[in-house]
């Protein structure tokens, strides 16, 4: 029987905290996800009052639903990059998401958080052979700003890493790793509730007002049963963010679901025969599948775009498992153990962003690649707030851009999945013409 739940979830510990609610604080923080929790550690350890607030149970979010990849990277090519924000900034993106990587790895080992951790490598695998030309491209570009692990694979090797003819090469992120995420955002938790953050689930906020009188910004933060008054505040919803919460920026930020499932237990030997590199795997087709080996090595998970709008896991799991036995046929009988979903947030820029607006901070907009990148954001977000007149990270830069015909509702997300559907079929057959002449 599939389990509609994160396989992450299984036995693994719950934090409650039923003390009451402070009056005051100097930093109230909405969202006890990565970014939030990353924030608090920071504030606390600088001597700051800091209250995390989130609506559901502590850990809720993305960050125990994702896939645990640990990775740098932006959704934008450096070449589009370069066009729209120009040589500099387009550098310092490139710059700062090996430094997201480098943060949270280091994050991990010097406060040893045990969330099984692996430098295991990522494989990002080409669906045609342009894509491998284009990666090849833009990798020069990138290990011209400055040094990159990475390195192209060609073909010939693939064998190497993973059991199946579907890709024409792949590029080779040496430094990216895996990490339980469930366990990740518990010794994050723990860290921050450490330093003196006090973190409650079942808040949800309200409303925010600034109720300032002199210079000094002062805001009362509402739940539904009390309220906060506090300095400052930072909004940490990323892809939970609701309009009811915050209209500008839930006009800001896109709930996209992300779908995965796991393969009940299949056995190392197996595992090891499909992925004998033993890396996580992403693609460059649309679709973008994501796997990997479960931290044990007994299962498969992968993760995969089953629609862009909001669906039951249980209606997502065909398409899922449909994805799975293309790349890895000998899986067709397998039995699926768990299949659940999940929100990541998209901003229209598809970067991520940190601002503030009528004084109220927000980190969010990481577009699917947030296990290295909240963390990261989250820290600078809390050096914002301890040091507003200084310039904490390039994502400033990062416009949090609306569009006229988004009012914090997407409706338009079911005409994307379509459109989606479109190009998935659009895909597969440029990849059949190419096949046809190799
Ligand atoms: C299925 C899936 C797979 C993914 N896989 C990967 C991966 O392999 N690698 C990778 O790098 N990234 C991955 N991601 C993205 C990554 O998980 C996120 O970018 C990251 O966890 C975002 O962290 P966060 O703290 O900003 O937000 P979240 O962890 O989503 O936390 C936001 C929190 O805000 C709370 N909240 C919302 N409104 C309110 C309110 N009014 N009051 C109080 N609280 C509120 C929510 O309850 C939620 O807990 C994946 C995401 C999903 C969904």
């Amino acid at each position: 029987m599939t389990k509609f739940t994160p396989y992450w979830w299984d036995d693994q510990p719950q934090f409650e905290n039923n003390n009451k609610l402070p009056s005051s604080a100097d930093v109230v923080i909405v969202g006890a996800g990565y970014t939030g929790l990353s924030a608090a550690l920071t504030l606390s350890k600088a001597g700051k009052k800091v209250i995390v607030l989130d609506s559901e149970v502590i850990g809720y979010g993305a960050s125990t639903r994702n896939g645990g990849m640990l990775g740098s990277g932006h959704k934008v090519s450096s070449e589009k990059a370069v066009q729209k924000y120009g040589i500099e900034i387009a550098a310092q993106l490139h710059k700062e998401a090996n430094a997201s990587l480098a943060f949270t790895t280091n994050l991990i080992k010097e406060n040893n958080i045990d969330c099984e951790l692996q430098i295991c490598g990522r494989l990002r695998t080409s669906w045609l052979p342009q894509d491998q030309i284009n990666m090849s491209r833009n990798l020069k570009k990138l290990k011209a700003i400055e040094h990159f692990n990475s390195n192209m694979i060609e073909p010939e090797l693939m064998s190497e890493s993973i059991e199946t003819d579907l890709y024409f090469g792949g590029q080779f992120y040496q430094d990216h790793g895996a990490v339980q995420p469930r366990k990740f955002h518990y010794g994050l938790l723990n860290l921050a509730i450490n330093a003196g953050a006090k973190v409650f689930g079942s808040r949800p906020v309200i409303q925010v007002n600034n109720i300032s009188k002199s210079r000094e910004p002062t805001f009362n933060v509402l739940t539904s049963t009390s309220s906060i008054q506090c300095q400052q505040v930072l909004m940490a919803t990323n892809g939970y963010t609701r309009s009811k919460l915050s209209r500008y920026l839930s006009r800001r930020v896109l709930p996209v679901p992300s779908f995965i499932i796991t393969t009940g237990d299949i056995g190392k030997d197996k595992v090891q025969s499909l992925l004998p590199g033993g890396h996580c795997m992403v693609e460059t087709r649309k679709r973008y599948c994501y796997y990997r080996a479960t931290p044990c090595g007994r299962r498969i998970m992968l993760g995969t775009r089953a629609a862009m709008h909001a669906m039951k896991a249980e209606e997502a799991l065909p398409t899922l498992r449909k994805m799975l036995t293309e790349i890895f046929p000998s899986l067709v009988d397998v039995e699926i153990s768990h299949c659940w979903t999940g929100f990541t947030g998209f901003s229209f820029s598809q970067l991520p962003n940190l601002s503030s607006n009528k004084g109220i901070y927000s980190a969010l907009g990481y577009c699917g690649n947030g296990v290295a990148m909240a963390p990261y954001l989250g820290h600078k977000a809390a050096l914002k707030i301890l040091n507003p007149n200084q310039r904490a990270t390039v994502f400033e830069q990062t416009p949090l851009e609306t569009r006229l015909y988004y009012f914090g509702k997407p409706w338009f997300l079911p005409i994307a999945s379509a459109y989606f559907r479109g190009f998935d079929l659009f895909d597969y057959c440029r990849r059949k013409r190419s096949l046809k002449k190799v």
